[in-house]
């Protein structure tokens, strides 16, 4: 499931500096890893989703085994990262301005590496190196093991691109690097991809087949961070509902039930979230574990993405209006006070007045405790931009 907060931006550098977020100011953490003046530094900048900000910390932990130090100061950085996102067109403008900033960098420091990470690699692949000429590396979501040798390519002259997606890639054994930490909270990364293939969505084109990681591996790393002091984690997935994992010797699979209660047992004391959920696949089994545990957060967020069944059925969601109530329905007769939150798309292609009139009923139907709402923005390759016409104009999108 697409976690549609994408559309915030936030830096996972380690800038002094305080940044907006969600229009609250927030100040960076201190870095976790060295900063020794030796080494070689790497600067990392991440957009789009918690997956991205989750892949940065990976990413930093690779650098940090192949001898890089983190900087809050991309102008003092031998490596500027970007882990981009293409969740919707303003998105990747964003980037794109940003890559015209580093290019300045790089004439100033011609021996600075400036590479491209994430779902805008991935979508755009070598045309990346065509497009922004100053751009030496190109790294898809499933290939940062490769980084290294990435590096070494480009400080050799030629262009580091790799973005193979791969069945099986879920970085289980790599021990992140929180950046921005704030000692409290975290995030886990528990699958990755998605084989749903909503119309309106980029992201199984840029993340590949769904996989699940050893829960085992998810265990060690919650424990450890309840262990380094740490009250609250967030497991993440594109569509966590869908998680499933079995051992290649063993007949018992874990699924995202038996996964939750796992992690809420380490420590009592620990909180645990999740996000996020995917309406046709969260089991009553996953609510009973959520009201049985108490700390499990009472909150689900359950993007309906529209009210109008026509709309869900273009939109590929696999589930109609009535279906998304009798779920919500199920939601309060198990947690009552569970809260849930929605992604909602406005202006997708064909919708009506009346269509659009259905989301706002279903909005006070669901009684969200807080929604993320995008006007609908096509994006190149999807099923919806070969099917359907962007048709429903700026104006009527965005309400003037
Ligand atoms: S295809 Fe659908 S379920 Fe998968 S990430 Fe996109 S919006 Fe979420």
């Amino acid at each position: 499931m697409l976690d549609n907060k994408t559309s915030t931006t936030r830096e996972t550098s380690t800038a002094k500096d305080p940044y907006s977020f969600n229009g609250e100011t927030i100040a960076t953490a201190a870095p976790k890893i060295g900063d020794q003046a030796e080494t070689r530094k790497f600067y990392i900048e991440s957009y789009g989703c918690q997956m991205n900000f989750s892949d940065s910390e990976i990413v930093a932990s690779i650098l940090h085994d192949a001898s890089y130090t983190s900087t809050s100061d991309f102008l003092k950085a031998d490596l500027i990262l970007i882990n981009t996102c293409s969740i919707r067109e303003k998105a990747e403008e964003t980037v794109r301005k940003r890559l015209k900033t580093f290019k300045q960098v790089k004439k100033a420091n011609p021996g600075a590496l400036v590479g491209v990470l994430g779902c805008m690699a991935e979508r755009l692949k070598a045309q990346f190196l065509e497009e922004e000429k100053l751009v030496d590396i190109v790294v898809g979501p499933d290939a940062y093991r490769d980084l290294p040798r990435l590096i070494a390519t480009a400080e050799d002259g030629d262009k580091g691109i790799n973005v193979f997606l791969s069945r099986e890639e879920t970085y289980a054994d790599i021990s992140p690097v929180r950046l921005d930490s704030n000692g409290v909270t975290a995030f886990i990364s528990i699958m990755r991809g998605c084989d749903n293939m909503c119309s309106f969505c980029v992201v199984p084109f840029t993340r590949g087949r769904e996989r699940s990681r050893d829960p085992y591996s998810i265990v060690a790393e919650a424990n450890e961070l309840s262990g380094s002091g740490y009250r609250e984690v967030t497991l993440l997935g594109q569509n966590v509902d869908s998680y499933k994992w079995q051992h290649p010797e063993e007949k018992d699979i874990v699924n995202f039930a038996k996964l939750l209660a796992m992690v809420a047992k380490i420590n009592p004391q620990l909180r645990v979230r999740f996000s996020t959920s995917h309406p046709k696949d969260i089991t009553d089994e996953v609510l009973h574990t959520i009201a049985k545990y108490p700390n499990i957060c009472n909150y689900i967020h359950l993007p309906v993405q529209s009210g109008s069944s026509r709309v869900l059925e273009i939109m590929n969601r696999t589930y109609d209006s009535a279906w998304y109530k009798s779920k919500v329905q199920r939601i309060y007769e198990i947690i009552p006070d569970c809260a849930i939150s929605s992604d909602i798309i406005a202006g997708f292609c064909t919708e009506t007045e009346d269509e659009h009139q259905e989301t706002l009923k279903m909005l006070r139907y669901a009684n969200y405790s807080m929604s993320y709402m995008f006007m609908y923005s096509e994006r190149p390759g999807t099923l919806a931009a070969k099917r359907y016409d962007d048709d429903v104009p700026e104006g009527v999108k965005n309400g003037d």
